[in-house]
């Protein structure tokens, strides 16, 4: 028995990537067997008795009791309540996100509480701003369940939620204490979602990983086949990028934690004009036109990702979905382009607009 105990923990991976914001400095956890094995990783970042656990129906189903058995197992002290949110984009908003303050005032959770973030980017950007904002702010941890949430989202301190008019309008930036990345929890994530995950990891090679990039030229069926030393050498590469950017301009004052949002122009365009929820985030940034162009097309065509355009997509719902990108500054349109040798681009309004238009014209059939 001690042999094969020894055995399983020479198959567990962990990485861990170091976050540095001063004061606000946080270690990323990357590995498998996580929650299963090391529950002490997120219990010593728990300073207080208290924790409450945001979530939604289905991620509660499959991972809630584990996480609860995690924190309140062996000698824990902790009592813990969970809050469980419908699942979607569509119940981002502060409507929603107020279950999570009802919560945690009905249960008397004061200010030492800690409230942890179970499931994907929805889930963590809603307790996020959920912890920014009850009792002025309260410690938060994030245990993203999603490729898109391990690679990106739970990384960084962008929290909030949608307005009817805008999608992530209401929000805060509020760093957590630390982020637990289990690649378990990955092992049921729709096919779907983990493409649309994978996306963001072809992003961070395209802005500034060229190296990455042709990593994943080597290995994207590993990570298809959510192989877990590829998929936790991909997710803490992609947190080493997003962490280096992040401390270098951590509330986006600068152009450089803008080009994170690579494609988000026409992403957020495709998203509106096809309604939220017909093509996933992921997939709706994955468009980018550049000399790379093939080799891109091609990993991500890989990665079972949609490389056309919808058909409903004309060339002016584009420009005037285009023109209310959050990059508008003084009426002029900016974009995040790659430019120069893979691996690097600039986030600039000098661009050839008549170039804009013939790509959109190429594109929207
Ligand atoms: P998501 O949170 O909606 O999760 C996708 C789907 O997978 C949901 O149905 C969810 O219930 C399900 N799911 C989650 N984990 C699962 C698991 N382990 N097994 C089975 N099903 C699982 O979507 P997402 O792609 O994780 O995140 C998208 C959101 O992230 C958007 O709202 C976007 O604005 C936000 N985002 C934020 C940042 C940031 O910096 N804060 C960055 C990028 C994206
Ligand atoms: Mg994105």
């Amino acid at each position: 028995a001690e042999a094969s105990m020894l055995q399983q923990q020479e198959e567990l991976v962990m990485k861990t990537v170091d976050v540095s914001l001063g004061t606000r400095s946080y270690p990323i956890y990357i590995g498998n067997g996580l929650l299963q094995h090391r529950p002490e990783l997120f219990r010593k970042h728990i300073p207080g008795k208290k924790v409450l656990v945001v979530t939604n129906e289905n991620i509660a189903k499959i991972y809630l009791d584990k996480t609860v058995q995690a924190l309140t197992g062996g000698d824990s002290q902790l009592s813990v309540e969970s809050v469980v949110l419908p699942d979607g984009e569509d119940f981002k908003t502060l409507d929603d996100v107020a279950r999570v303050w009802d919560k945690a005032l009905q249960s008397r959770m004061d200010r030492g509480t800690t409230f942890l973030a179970l499931g994907g980017g929805v889930v963590g950007d809603m307790c996020g701003f959920a912890a920014a904002c009850y009792q002025r702010g309260v410690h938060f941890i994030q245990v993203p369940t999603t490729v898109m949430a391990q690679v990106d989202s739970s990384v960084g301190g962008k929290t909030g939620v949608n307005h009817p008019l805008g999608k992530n309008m209401i929000g805060a930036f509020y760093q957590p204490r630390a982020v637990l990345c289990d690649t378990d929890t990955l092992t049921t994530l729709p096919d779907r979602e983990l493409a649309s995950g994978i996306s963001e990891i072809v992003k961070y090679g395209l802005i500034r990983d060229a190296p990455l990039f042709a990593w994943l030229e080597e290995n994207m069926e590993k990570l298809m086949a959510r192989d877990t030393v590829a998929t936790a050498y991909a997710i803490e590469r992609s947190c080493i990028n997003k962490a280096e950017v992040v401390a270098a301009d951590e509330r986006e004052t600068n152009d450089l934690r803008a080009t994170l949002n690579l494609g988000h122009t026409f992403g957020h365009a495709i998203e509106t004009g096809t309604g939220y929820g017909t093509l996933l985030h992921g997939e709706a940034v994955g468009w980018i036109d550049r000399s790379i162009l093939d080799r891109t097309r091609t990993l991500l065509q890989r990665a079972r990702l949609p490389v056309t355009v919808p058909p409903e997509m004309s060339v002016d719902l584009f420009k005037s979905l285009m023109a209310v990108d959050k990059k508008v500054s003084a009426g002029k349109l900016r974009l995040i382009l790659l430019k120069g040798p893979l691996g690097s681009c600039v986030v600039t309004g000098d661009f050839d607009t008549a170039k804009l238009d013939e790509t959109l014209q190429h594109f929207c059939s």
